[in-house]
């Protein structure tokens, strides 16, 4: 039998959601539960795949089928296309599997053309609807079809208002329907060099075809990408009899929630209008009115409705969503779908709805995207000054939160301003270690460079703090202090303000209000932590971070990178001394300053972490990320340290490297300095040693974590000297302490070479930004710059540095993770690139059986979520 790429309403179900749809599965659903829907059909997201495969064409069998369910849709309503005397005019809306703004939503009065428009007039007595209908269709067909200009449509009413003295659209009698239906046409034909078209049937599958085209255009690839939705889906097609709200005064349509999808409460919800059309109601011309005034106005469809709003709830066992009309009194429903909902409300009808009996805690953990639990830990902007902003420029969502403030251009400038109470956003082409205090004292961070895991985006999401990144539009002029984007100049008296969700950039002040964290939040996560497997550590580097990510429900730190805390006060002159040091004893004397320091800090990270685990890392960046680069910055520090600047000067150009990513980094800069390892366990040792006195319940058992190792004798080389600088102070103190000393899996060689390393490493942790980088062989840092191509190209759907690539560097981890576990089957294994905080990232290394995440404070929330939906998800696999 030949593929069955077109089904009747009643011929599908809410299970078939991906070959329908959502839109097409509901109306399926909904028709099958004897609620009034208008007969329709939909053509699957296969035949929208279809259309891709044989080069963008409808081919003829699926033309076949569709029309011959238009045969049936006909038969089944008793109209005809085009007919003269009981003509069908029908809707075309799109519907994936996911709701997915940005793709073309809908055309409605599809069928008209002049004999109909005449012949609804005659049999309505209404020739003003008639019209008007006719000329909506014109408009929406032009728009979504064509890609005309709604502006132009717009400009053309008004100017027939204003031909006829008339001010308001209600105004416009049948006549002037008529003269807009002639100018539409006009105009239509003048842009695109043919008449509109008037054959009911050439409509259709003209509509069709923008369906599946508007699956893959800019905005809806865009949405994907943001959303996790592959491309390989497709959307399907609704063809579905119109039903009117605009015939008179017994006609309406509207919209509703079953719950408030703001606050979750558990209300009717939503807003209606009667006599007008679907747009009607969201286009905001006439003011519609509360759902509740419904029973006045129309009290049979009123109750019909609320008797069906609790029959989809309890069926779907979720907030639905609706769309309705009511023509001649009689109540027809257009949509159901689970509702969109604000954070706080989604935890609020997970909550209740437990209450209610309706699901049990893991259908309410499944309710809740774990991304939309980031709106409770960060400020948001107040949602009516942010609906009336227009974005100057939109670039990467690099970590979330809303910033508002003044333009500075430089760390210490940032410092400043913040000091005498100001609010600031740092602009930077990019940011380095250097810059952290200024970023920590900016609203937020907006980078003209960088990726998702450059420097910005790493240390912003560490910190909290908003930053939009990547933003190539643009240019910054550092000596004038401004920059300039879409042909508009902003300096330092101008206020910017960031979206760090959406990655939207505003050129004025947008109100902040701080994030909201109610009860159901702290009720909803027990039940998600009652049922993860994995454990979730953080990424932090100072005790306010560390502890931030334990209020979040951080269990340990799984990576302390402890390069960020070489940049302030004296540490960073103690480094650039060992940096510049000419023989062995200068080098000692600046590790000698250096090591109480670091034992410094690394009792501050362990106070703060009350006896759970921390895994400290090794120092990793190249080192010429410690010095000054330009000539006047080195000849100003070569006379802090008492030097020739030329001297400093050879001294950084020894440093250049033509690819320091791939170079002198990571343990290799321990085989080639081994005092930096040696002292680093110093500190390591004597603060757990100074810890465990002060706190003899904690039992602190050090963690030291060796990066970009890549060979067997290589881990063997630095960890003898890391064990040999441990045992002699603890045979020092006479103490008696367990320490682990592990790797990070971060080269691909590392991955292969596992099952050897973990004759030595107590344990693993993926460094999957390295691992990234190194198996796709580009750069963190620059990627961002030709990924987009690969978008476009649709050769990537993500951002590998985002999501896990699993078939590629995912296979890396299985093989390392299996590898290890053959030589040492208790290893502990854990990953702390950006990935820890990913949840389909998480579900993927739930799946290989890894024993945590570690991700940055502000993610801690999403990943004991999506943990706890990775468990449940893996259990049904
Ligand atoms: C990694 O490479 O994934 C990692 C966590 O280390 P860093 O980001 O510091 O290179
Ligand atoms: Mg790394």
């Amino acid at each position: 039998m030949d593929k069955k790429y077109v089904y009747l309403f009643n011929e599908g179900n809410a299970d078939m959601r991906e070959l329908l749809g959502g839109k097409g599965a509901n109306l399926a659903e909904m028709s099958s539960l004897g609620m009034p829907v208008p007969n329709g059909f939909t053509i699957t997201t296969e035949a929208c795949n279809k259309y891709y495969e044989d080069g963008e064409q409808i081919s003829d069998e699926i033309r076949a089928q569709i029309e011959e369910y238009l045969g049936m849709l006909e038969k089944e309503t008793g109209k005809k296309f085009g007919d003269r005397e009981n003509p069908l005019l029908v809707s075309v809306r799109s519907g994936a599997r996911a709701s997915m703004p940005g793709m073309m939503d809908t055309i409605l009065n599809l069928g008209i053309n002049d004999v109909v428009a005449a012949t609804i007039a005659e049999k309505t007595g209404n020739e003003r609807f008639a019209y008007d209908s006719y000329r909506r269709f014109i408009q929406m067909f032009a728009d979504v079809v064509k890609g005309l200009s709604k502006k132009r449509f717009e400009e053309i009413i008004d100017e027939v208002k204003a031909e006829k003295g008339k001010k308001d659209d209600l105004e416009l009698d049948a006549e002037d329907m008529k003269e807009l239906v002639a100018r539409f046409k006009e105009f239509y034909r003048a842009e695109l060099g043919e008449d509109f078209p008037t054959d009911p049937r050439t409509q259709m599958m003209e509509a069709i075809e923008a369906v599946f085209r508007s699956w893959n255009n800019e905005r809806a690839i865009y949405y994907r990408r943001q959303n996790d939705i592959p491309s390989d889906w497709g959307t399907a097609v609704n063809v579905q009899m119109m039903v009117f709200g605009n015939m008179g005064e017994d006609c309406g349509t509207g919209v509703a929630f079953t719950r408030n999808p703001a606050t979750g409460e558990n209300k009717l919800y939503g807003e209606f209008l009667m006599n007008a059309q679907g747009e009607d109601v969201v286009a905001g011309v006439r003011t519609p009115q509360k759902i509740d005034q419904l029973k006045e106005v129309s009290p049979t469809a009123y109750e019909q409705f609320v008797d069906i709003c609790s029959r989809l709830e309890n069926h779907y066992k979720n907030m639905q969503d609706m769309e309705f009309t009511i023509e001649n009194g009689k109540l027809f429903m257009l949509q159901t779908r689970n509702g969109k909902r604000t954070a706080q409300a989604a935890l609020k009808v997970a909550c209740d709805m437990v209450d209610e009996g309706l699901i049990n805690t893991d259908e309410a953990i499944m309710m809740v995207e774990p991304q939309q639990l980031d709106a409770l830990l960060h400020p948001m902007f107040d949602t009516a000054e942010l609906k009336a902003a227009t974005p100057i420029t939109t670039a990467l969502p690099a970590s979330p939160g809303a910033a508002a403030g003044t333009v500075v251009f430089s760390a210490e400038e940032a410092i400043e301003e913040a000091a005498k109470g100001r609010q600031v956003i740092l602009v930077r082409l990019e940011t380095s270690p250097e810059d952290i205090q200024g970023m920590a004292a900016a609203q937020g961070i907006l980078t003209v460079r960088g990726g998702m895991t450059s420097h910005a985006a790493v240390v912003a999401r560490g910190m909290g703090a908003c930053c939009v990144s990547g933003a190539g539009d643009i240019t910054i002029d550092e000596e004038a202090g401004t920059f300039t984007v879409g042909g508009k100049t902003y300096g330092r008296e101008d206020w910017i303000s960031l979206d760090g969700s959406t990655g939207n950039v505003y050129g004025e002040k947008i109100s902040t209000v701080p994030a909201e964290i109610t009860g159901d939040f702290e009720r909803f996560m027990e039940w998600a932590d009652a049922r993860r497997r994995l454990k979730i550590r953080t990424n932090a580097d100072t005790p306010r971070d560390a502890a931030q990510a334990v209020e979040f429900g951080a269990e340990g730190i799984g990576l302390v990178r402890t390069e960020h805390m070489f940049f302030d006060g004296d540490k960073i002159k103690a480094i650039r001394e060992m940096i510049v040091a000419k023989n062995d004893e200068q080098m000692e004397a600046a590790l000698a300053k250096l090591e109480p320091l670091q034992q410094e800090d690394f009792e501050g990270i362990y106070e703060a972490m009350e006896g759970r685990p921390v895994t400290i890392r090794y120092l990793d960046p190249p080192l010429h990320e410690f010095v000054p680069h330009t000539p006047e910055e080195i000849a100003e520090l070569a006379a802090e340290m008492n030097m020739d600047a030329e001297e400093l000067q050879a001294v950084v150009d020894s440093l250049h490297e033509v690819n320091p990513m791939m170079g002198h980094r990571g343990s290799r800069l321990d085989v080639s300095n081994p005092g930096i390892a040696r002292m680093q366990t110093e500190a390591v040792i004597r603060a757990a040693i100074n810890i465990n006195r002060k706190h003899p319940d904690w039992n602190v058992v050090p963690e030291i974590m060796l990066p970009l190792i890549g060979d067997l004798k290589e881990l063997k080389y630095v960890k003898k000297m890391v064990t040999d600088t441990a045992d002699k102070i603890l045979a020092e103190e006479g103490v008696d302490m367990d320490y682990h000393v592990g790797t990070m899996i971060e080269v691909p060689r590392a991955a292969l070479k596992a099952g050897e390393l973990a004759e030595e490493a107590e344990f693993f942790s993926f460094g999957t930004n390295d691992l990234t980088q190194l198996t796709f062989g580009f750069s963190r840092d620059d990627a961002g710059k030709f990924l987009p191509e690969y978008y476009s190209a649709k050769i990537y759907e993500n951002d590998p540095f985002a999501r896990l690539d699993q078939t590629g560097v995912g296979e890396l981890v299985a093989i390392a993770a299996e590898r290890g576990r053959k030589t040492r089957p208790d290893i502990k294994l854990g990953i702390c690139g950006e990935h820890g905080g990913d949840p389909a990232s998480i579900e993927f290394v739930d799946g290989l059986g890894l024993n945590y995440v570690s991700c940055s404070p502000y993610r801690v929330p999403i990943a004991r979520l999506a943990a706890a939906q990775a468990t449940i998800k893996n259990e049904k696999k």
